[in-house]
Formats: C-alpha cells, structure tokens, sequence
C-alpha cells in the first residue's frame, strides 16, 4: 500500500492540458509541488506548475527528470504509452497504473473488460484486417466504425449506414485496428466518476447528465434531471465493478447511454478525470482534482458531497468566431460575469480553433430549475445553442 506523501513532496502529471491545470491548481492548494511532463512551451498546465519539463511522452531523459522530481505521477491524457508509465511505475506510484490505462486506451480491450465485469455494451465487432469486413453481422448495421486507440471528442469514427458502406468507411479510417459498434437509440448519456485509493476505497460523484454536439461534450447537468434513482445506482454499481476489476487507483469516468427503452450501456471509459466532472470544483465540497491528488498520494478518502445544483457549458473556440470568415474576437465574457453563480473557467490556450477546448463555464445554484435557467441566459449571450 502507499504510504502517505504528505503536501510539501512534488506531484507529477503527465500531459499538460486542461485536466492537468486543474490537477495542479488542486495539488497547489493542498501545498503541494507541481511537475508538469508536455513538450508544448504554452501547455495549459505548464503555465502553472512549478516545474514543466518540456518533452514528450516518450522521452527518456524526460521521463527520467519526472521520476525524479515527483514522489508520486498520475496522467491527465489517457494516451500517454502505457510502457511510460511502466517504467515509471517501478520507480515511483503512478496513478492510474499502467495495466488499467492500457485497458482505457484500446476500445476493443475495454469492452472485453465492460463484458467482464456484466457491464452491458453496444454490440460490436473488432476489425483488425481487411479479411473481417465480411464477417460483419448483419445487425450491427446502421452503425458507427471507431479506430479502436487514440479517438477522442468525436475524432476517429465515421457512420457506416450499410455493409456495402463498410470498407470506404474503414479506409477513411486508415485501415486501422477498428471497431464496429451498432448506432444505438439513445435517450439520452450519463457518465459517473468514481475514486478509488490504493486501499480499495471507493467514492463515486451524483451521476452527470451528458448533451454532445458533433461528437463533443457540450452540456453536462447535475443532477441528472432525466434519471431514475435506480439507473443511477445500476450505473454507479457498474462503474465501481470496473474499477475494483482493474485493481484501479486514481479517477475513473465511466460514459453511459440510456437507451429510449431505458435500458443502461456502458459507452466507454476515461482513466483520469472527465470533462463532464469540471462542475465538481464549483458544485461539490471535493472536485475530482482533488480526489485524484488524493489517490496518488494515498490520503484518506472522503465521499464528495454536491452542495449547488450545477450546469457546465464547454467553451469551444468556435465562440471567438462571430462568422464564417470573421476574424477571432474575445466572447463578450462581462456579459456572462454579471448573471448570479457563473463560474468562469479559461484554460490559458493563447489561440482560439474551432472545436478546441478553450474553457468551461460552470453556473451553480440552490436548485436545479435556477442552475438551468441562468446558464440558458449565458448560453444566449454567448450565442450557444438552447438545450
Ligand atoms: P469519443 O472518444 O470521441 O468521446 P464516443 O465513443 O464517446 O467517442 O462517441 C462520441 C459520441 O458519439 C457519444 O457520446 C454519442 O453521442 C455518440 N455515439 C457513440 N457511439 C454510439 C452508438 N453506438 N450509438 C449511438 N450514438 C453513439
Ligand atoms: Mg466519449
């Protein structure tokens, strides 16, 4: 078990975006050090640590300086080499530990694991070569092709409406490892964050509802204001069957679709914190930040209690742009600052892209029908969608 590494030692991420600046702005507060491992100079959580050693994932001699200026090394991007944080992990506890982020990091892998620990998935089938296309079933048409590693935010897939679709689809792809998984009726998505310590202890989060729009998260709601007591006790239970399963330590966001016919199906996993628990610094007694520094570092574990009713608004660069060809413009943030429980979150990204991550607004109230109601007036001001 790990012992206790009390605040004052250095803490180590691995990845330097968004996540990472809010690990180290929770590790700062508890009076930790802060290393950060990103080759990119203006990376989020470079900006802010104490340390940025800047090299990639798979540079020895950078990872070589983040062993050993860290007691203890956690990720915040689930596609760091699972053979980094191996190595890392005979030297120093790494947070999640290499076997359960390389589960997270293959599709096929992790539905195997949903499967083995009775977590309902979507059906599908894994294509490796050419050869498979074939022997696709039938039923799993219309459906969506994933590259089995490295999608993230709607990256690496593309709808497969029939067989004869299939193999232009895939080549689209690269013609890579892939899965083929059949389009679901969905209601709508909910993901669950549980914490697990090195101990065996496990907390969860109230579950988040989930809106995406073109394949990335653009709403999250808490509480959930479609769901049944029971469906969200089926899918914390489930969530922490994974976690136990993986021997996890660390973060674990697991992503559900509830279907129209209100049944429960794991969607996918992510082995650190999650976009849809952002809400947890502003709505909650503990954000998951903190619970991550808390697992890495073995201190004791305490049930995160949600104290406001929230609503999360991801900000994506596409708001810097008023048209199609309109130079990039600051959003009119005094606007969104003068309505009552805005919490406004920018990630330090000097440019804005479309698509890209640049920040998150939290709005936080006594109750849920509130929270809604004023992130509905900031979504107008900023000219978001309605939802
Ligand atoms: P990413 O890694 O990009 O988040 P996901 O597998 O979570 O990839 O897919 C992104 C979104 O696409 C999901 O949140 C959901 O809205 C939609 N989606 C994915 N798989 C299915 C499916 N089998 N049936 C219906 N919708 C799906
Ligand atoms: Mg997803």
């Amino acid at each position: 078990m790990t012992p206790f590494i009390a605040p004052g030692a250095a803490l180590g991420v691995m990845g330097g975006g968004q996540l990472g600046r809010m690990f180290v702005h929770a590790a700062q507060q508890m009076g930790y050090l802060t290393v950060v491992l990103d080759a990119d100079p203006a990376s989020p959580a470079g900006l802010v640590a104490h340390h940025h050693i800047q090299a990639d994932y798979i540079d020895q001699e950078g990872l070589t300086q983040l062993m050993q200026r860290s007691a203890a090394i956690t990720t915040e991007f689930e596609n760091v080499p699972a053979d980094a944080l191996m190595k890392l992990g005979a030297h120093r506890p790494v947070a999640p530990g290499a076997e359960a982020v390389a589960v997270c990091q293959d599709r096929a892998a992790e539905k195997r694991h949903f499967a083995g620990c009775d977590v309902p998935c979507a059906p599908h089938a894994v294509i490796e070569d050419a050869s498979q296309l074939a022997a696709v079933p039938e039923a799993l048409f219309p459906g969506i092709l994933k590259t089995t590693r490295l999608g993230y935010d709607g990256k690496g897939q593309v709808r497969v409406a029939t067989r004869a679709d299939l193999p232009a689809a895939w080549m689209s792809l690269g013609g890579v490892s892939a899965v083929l998984e059949k389009q679901l009726p969905l209601a709508y998505e909910v993901s669950v964050i549980v914490a697990r310590s090195a101990a065996g202890q496990v907390v969860h989060f109230p579950l988040q509802q989930n809106l995406h729009r073109d394949g990335i998260l653009a709403v999250t709601q808490v509480p959930a204001p479609d769901l049944t007591a029971a469906l969200q006790q089926r899918a914390i239970d489930a969530a922490e069957r994974v976690a136990e399963s993986l021997g996890y330590v660390g973060v674990l966001c697991v992503e559900f679709f509830v279907l129209k016919d209100g049944s429960l199906v794991a969607n996918e996993m992510a082995p650190r914190p999650h976009n849809s628990g952002h809400y947890s610094v502003d709505a909650c007694d503990l954000s998951q930040f903190d619970l991550q520094v808390r697992t890495m570092t073995g201190a004791p574990l305490v049930a995160p209690r949600l104290h406001s009713a929230a609503v999360m608004l991801n900000l994506l660069g596409d708001l810097w742009f008023a048209g199609a060809d309109a130079p990039a413009r600051e959003p009119d943030w005094a606007a969104v600052l003068r309505l009552s429980g805005v919490h406004l979150h920018l990630y330090g990204k000097a440019t804005p892209r479309r698509a890209r991550k640049m920040g998150h607004l939290t709005v936080t109230a006594t109750t849920a029908e509130q929270a809604r109601a004023v992130a509905l007036q900031a979504a107008a001001v900023l000219g978001l969608p309605a939802f």
